[in-house]
């Protein structure tokens, strides 16, 4: 009798920790309330844990547009709708499909050729309509800055996720001010202004990166500071690095993107 308490203790427990796990990215209520709590910046700690189930999902605003914006003069072209060129899969040319003027994600993460350290980037991404997938697994794919800052993409208009990791995140740290998330299938734009982080000579970090963006030309971030390169389930750190590529993931869903640019910019305690 007392083994077969046991073992429905077992199996029960099993069942709670294969539902939580099921639920975590995804179902009513997705998210976490196991990870560590979040600090910001400056080190203050927040009430908010990594990931957590608990965290206000910030206000849809309805009828956000993607604003398509043409690449300016003294723009880098890191993706005109033909030539993917820009970009690497390693140390090979990119893996992603180029079709019908989009670049598919497919086949690993891409990073840029070309290193860049502060940045206004703009780029164009949509999600596969036909996906009948949920939450963390449903259109998930993002930029990250100097390889290490993530950006969440991920169609947010009709499915929830934890509000860490929904679109326009800065992943596992900050939700976006708003969710102008356009629908599966629609165009969605972000135009994003990165500011690198700075570190002294023993390493550490004096200076945040910090990202101002509007999401379809709505304003989701100002000056939102990364607590460190983007973790998951854990305590985003920093460590020292210089310029970087940009990075676009493969997180398995085939996130269509276009119209893809950057302009570097002096570095903001510069005096320029
Ligand atoms: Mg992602």
């Amino acid at each position: 009798m007392r083994r077969v308490l046991l073992s429905l203790v077992v199996l029960s427990s099993m069942g709670m920790a294969q539902a939580a796990a099921a639920n975590a990215g995804s179902g009513a209520n997705p998210g976490y309330d196991d990870t560590p709590l979040l600090r910001n910046a400056a080190g203050v700690e927040l009430p908010w844990r990594v990931h957590d189930r608990r965290r206000p999902r910030p206000d849809v605003v309805a009828g956000a547009r993607c604003v398509s914006v043409p690449p300016p003069a003294d723009a880098v072209v890191l993706f005109d709708g033909v030539s993917s060129a820009a970009w690497r899969s390693g140390d090979k040319p990119a893996a992603w499909a180029v079709r019908d003027g989009c670049m598919l994600a497919g086949g690993g993460d891409l990073r840029s050729a070309e290193t860049f350290s502060d940045a206004q980037v703009h780029l164009e991404w949509r999600a596969p309509i036909e996906n009948t997938k949920q939450g963390q697994q449903r259109g998930n794919s993002g930029v990250f800055f100097m390889e290490r800052y993530e950006v969440q993409i991920l169609e947010s208009h009709g499915s929830i996720t934890y509000a860490d990791g929904q679109a326009a995140a800065l992943y596992g740290q900050w939700p976006p001010l708003v969710n102008a998330c356009a629908a599966a299938g629609e165009w969605n734009s972000y135009d994003i202004v990165f500011r690198a982080p700075q570190f002294d000579p023993e390493g550490k970090c004096t200076q945040a990166a910090r990202v101002t963006m509007l999401h379809n030309g709505v304003l989701v971030h100002s000056e939102r500071a990364f607590m460190g390169a983007t973790a998951h389930k854990a305590l985003a750190q920093y460590s020292a690095h210089g310029p970087a590529a940009l990075r676009l993931q493969d997180h398995g869903d085939a996130v269509a993107f276009r119209n893809i640019w950057l302009r570097r910019l002096a570095a903001s305690g510069d005096s320029k």
